[in-house]
């Protein structure tokens, strides 16, 4: 039997047994809505949907939709036409459909949408006559013209913009809702004709040339740019593909008793009860979203449609109690009769996904665990920014105010294009990007602004829905603004604002400022937040631990709920000009005297600093990696610093210019480092050993209630018999120290898992160790071959082809380096039970990750202050999914 590529609406929900996996797996989020809303008897204009396979088959079948599949939509065609009582093209009662994508995970504004599909002349005559609404009829026929050429054709949207643009100025009107019958017939020829002129032939007439050529657009939109930088943002993976659904039309735009909306059922800002959204009268879809007219609030809709209303507030609660969780639906209202075209989990911000996930909890909705899987680790980084300092705040005086569409503070200088906001982002300048609207093109402009402020468009406008997604400041829609793009300027309260004056932007007020207010950081430890991450430490089996190099990281980390350190990088305490003399001066020491000279000047800073680290951590542990990277890398380069050098070594400048000479390596990395350095110099591990058990035999002194055990961590070992011959140093020093002491203090060694070879030989290794991190940077590093620094030269060739689908330094590759670290815990605990296995490298932050460290059984992960709290919550989130 050929395998079923295709379900109406009404055969969704049984064909999978209602099981909201697979229908999302196989329809894509908006198919499995559509299927359950229809299962459910809500009015939902029927059709098919296309699976998400179909799309899979697409792209392995070369960017064709084959034969099969072909027959089948033929076939779903005819059902569609007897379930709605209309044809494609006919002449009594055509049917005239949507074509719209709808991933697994939904993405909105991403890929392609076609609307009022199936007509040509012929049939806007015969639904002009019936409906007596030519206005409607023609109007709907210039949007097909303009959404087929854009999004099948891809003749840019600008072409038909500016004939409307003409036409209204003729016209002397200011809303498309003004042009009469007769100025949108004559739209639509002048729209033809530009198809014409741009594609050298007609605009296609038949419906169903119409729907194959619109089903193969949204199957390629999957691959569209803008779709490809969300997906990797977001970990959804290429093979995902996306369903297309075909449904009939239902019409908002046929007068002045139509509209059509977007709601949720709480807050998507601020996660509050209550239905929230907005409604445009005489409108289609994109209308509302676009941002090209302002939308009302949704409360607005009850007086104009009672009716419709009161039944969309039943099926809202209804879906809600449903899905457990807050919608997004889209509906239309076609002469006051209610049809829903979607209803999905909504996008919310980091804000409003934790106070829905509590809400849910004590409306006895949820459980805590459900709860917990509900929200996006990688999305509290948001609650993590910087909020206006509120005295700051309360003197400054608003210029204007707009839509609180996304909350946060955003305070930069202006650019008006996305392509000025990523030159002047990737410098690392905070820019406010200011826009009439804006779209799809504009993404990666957004992503490099601190704020967005636009002067059309609602809560759901492009704008507001793409900046909540990002968790980045946005405020929509302020009609005041006199804009000026062309000549990159507008107009705010009678002041005229150029590119590079300043702008604050409140996204939760919506209030604009012409100045910069300063910021402070945010509190993760009380409210919604508080809850969440105490649920999470609850839940979670795996500790997280923080990288910290000093004091004020350590507790940074500490009040986001660090339980330790996992990586102190000693090397990067020498960064600071007050104490780079000592180091270089060790580095260029030319015998062990002279070195030992300069270690004993470094000793005692280094004391210093840990004894900070411990007081800082109260007593949890606190890993100190020896120094690890290339010596070259602190060398001077100055001419000023060499003569400095120099004169401190009593050595020529010409002497030292050679020393630095000879540090020289053609590949670094792999060069005189981590373990190498103390195996060469064994004076710079006895060095590190002292400073670190004299902070902590200081700071045990100090603190007898606590328990300090330091943790040294040997570096960039692949063989056994280098690291028990820096143990060897550790010990015999460290023993020498606290037997003198007098103290019973424990301490710790351990190495980093950074080069296959240590993977490999694991077992050997943990015989001689009390820990193992992973320090998966190298480790990518070297079991991918390429170099950690120089990768981002070549990697977008390999993510444009679908060779990687994400940064493998960013997000771990579980297949390759994942199985070295499985064979290494599986290795290393076998040969000593006792044996700690944590992770340091970056990928220790991130959600996809932990939850492999999880699975491999990992005792803790470590990461960066500001990633603690995502780690806290995807280690809760790996452990429920564990458990299941
Ligand atoms: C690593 O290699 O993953 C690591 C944590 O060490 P570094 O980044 O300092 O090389
Ligand atoms: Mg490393």
């Amino acid at each position: 039997m050929s395998k079923k590529f295709l379900y109406l609406f009404k055969e969704g929900h049984d064909a999978f047994g209602g099981d909201q996996t697979t229908m999302k797996n196989t329809l894509g989020g908006k198919g499995a809505g559509l299927a359950e809303m229809t299962h459910a008897g809500m009015p939902v204009p029927q059709g098919f949907t296309i699976t998400t396979e179909a799309c899979t088959k697409y792209y392995e079948d070369g960017r064709k939709i084959n034969d099969e599949i072909k027959a089948q939509i033929m076939e779903y065609i005819a059902k569609m036409e007897e379930i709605t009582g209309k044809k494609f093209g006919d002449m009594e009662n055509p049917l005239l459909v949507s074509v719209r994508s709808g991933a697994r995970a939904s993405m909105p504004g991403m890929m392609d949408t076609i609307l009022n599909l199936g007509l040509n002349e012929q049939v806007v005559h015969v639904i002009a006559e019936k409906s007596n609404n030519p206005r409607w009829a023609w109007d709907c026929y210039r949007r097909f013209i303009q959404m087929f050429s854009d999004v099948v054709m891809e003749v840019g949207k600008k072409y038909f913009e500016k004939l409307i643009d003409a036409m209204k100025e003729k016209k002397g009107v200011t809303f498309d809702t003004e042009l009469t019958a007769e100025d949108l017939h004559e739209l639509a020829n002048q729209f033809k004709a530009e198809y014409k002129n741009q594609l050298g032939k007609d605009f296609p007439d038949d419906p169903k040339e119409q729907l194959f050529a619109a089903i193969e657009a949204v199957f390629r939109s999957w691959d569209n740019p803008r779709a490809n930088i969300y997906r990797m943002d977001h970990d959804i993976p290429y093979s995902w593909g996306t369903a297309v659904n075909v449904q009939m039309m239902a019409f908002g735009n046929m007068g002045d008793d139509c509209g059509t909306g977007v709601a949720f059922t709480r807050s998507p800002a601020t996660g509050s009860k209550g239905l929230f959204g907005e409604f445009l009268t005489n409108a289609q879809g994109e209308d509302v979203v676009a941002g090209v007219r302002t939308p009302m609030p949704i409360t607005e809709m009850e007086q104009k449609f009672p009716e419709a209303f009161k039944q969309f507030v039943e099926v809202c609660q209804t879906l809600e109690n449903h899905y457990h969780d807050m919608q997004d639906m889209e509906f239309t209202v076609e002469h006051g009769k209610l049809y829903m075209l979607q209803t999905r989990n909504g996008k919310r911000t980091a804000a409003a996904a934790i106070k829905i996930a509590c809400d849910l909890i004590d409306e006895g909705m949820i459980s805590e665990e459900e709860a917990l899987m509900q929200i996006d680790a990688k999305s509290l980084d948001m609650l993590l920014h910087p909020t206006f300092d509120a005295a700051a705040l309360k003197k400054a005086q608003p210029v204007g105010k707009g839509i609180a569409a996304s909350p946060g503070a955003a305070a930069g200088t202006i650019v008006f294009t996305a392509e000025d906001a990523v030159v002047h982002g990737k410098r690392g300048e905070k820019v406010v990007l200011v826009r009439l609207e804006t779209s799809p093109e504009d993404i990666e402009g957004m992503k490099y602004s601190q704020g967005i402020l636009t002067v059309r468009g609602g809560q759901t406008s492009h704008a507001a829905v793409v900046a909540r997604g990002m968790g980045t400041c946005c405020v929509s829609g302020c009609g005041d603004i006199k804009m000026d793009e062309e000549n990159k300027c507008f107009t705010l309260a009678g002041k005229v604002y150029h590119e590079g004056d300043v702008l604050s932007l409140d996204g939760s007020t919506g209030n604009i400022y012409g100045e910069l207010i300063p910021t402070v950081p945010a509190d993760p430890n009380s409210g919604y937040f508080g809850r969440i991450m105490e649920l999470a430490d609850k839940y979670k089996t795996m500790g997280v631990r923080t990288n910290a190099d000093t004091p004020k990281d350590a507790k940074q980390a500490a009040a986001f709920g660090a339980q330790g350190i996992g990586l102190c990088r000693t090397e990067h305490m020498f960064f600071d000009p007050a104490r780079i003399g000592a180091f270089r001066e060790m580095i260029c020491s030319e015998t062990v005297a002279e070195r030992e000279a300069a270690l004993a000047k470094i000793e005692p800073m280094q004391q210093a600093d840990f004894e900070g680290l411990f007081e800082a951590l109260d007593g949890h542990p606190d890993t100190i990696r020896f120094l690890d990277p290339p010596l070259h890398e602190f060398v001077p380069t100055d001419e000023a610093d060499i003569e400095a050098l120099a004169k401190t070594q009593g050595k020529s400048v010409a002497y030292i210019k050679q020393v630095i000479n000879d540090l020289h390596e053609f590949n670094p990395m792999m060069g005189h480092r981590g373990c190498r350095l103390t195996v060469t110099y064994p004076e710079i591990g006895v060095m590190q050993t002292r400073a670190i058990i004299k902070a902590a035999l200081a700071v045990q002194g100090r603190h007898p209630d606590w328990q300090v055990v330091p943790e040294i961590m040997i570096p960039l070992v692949g063989e056994v018999k280098e690291y028990k011959f820096v143990k060897n140093i550790v010990v015999k020093t460290a023993d020498e120290l606290i037997a003198a002491s007098g103290v019973a203090l424990k301490y710790e060694v351990g190495t980093m898992i950074e080069i296959p070879r240590a993977a490999l030989t694991a077992d050997e290794i943990a015989k001689e160790a009390d820990f193992f991190c992973f320090g998966t940077n190298d480790l990518t590093q070297m079991t991918f071959g390429f170099s950690r620094d120089d990768a981002g030269k070549f990697l977008p060739a390999y993510y444009a082809n679908k060779i990687y689908e994400s940064d493998p330094f960013a997000r771990l590759d579980t297949i390759g380096v994942g199985k070295l670290m499985e064979m290494a815990v599986k290795l290393g605990k076998a040969a000593n039970p006792k044996l700690h296995c944590g992770i340091c490298g970056e990928h220790g932050g991130d959600p996809s990750s932990i939850e492999f460290c999880n699975e491999i059984g990992l005792n803790y992960v470590s990461c960066s202050p500001y990633r603690v709290p995502i780690a806290r919550l995807s280690a809760a989130q790996a452990a429920i999914k564990a458990k299941k």
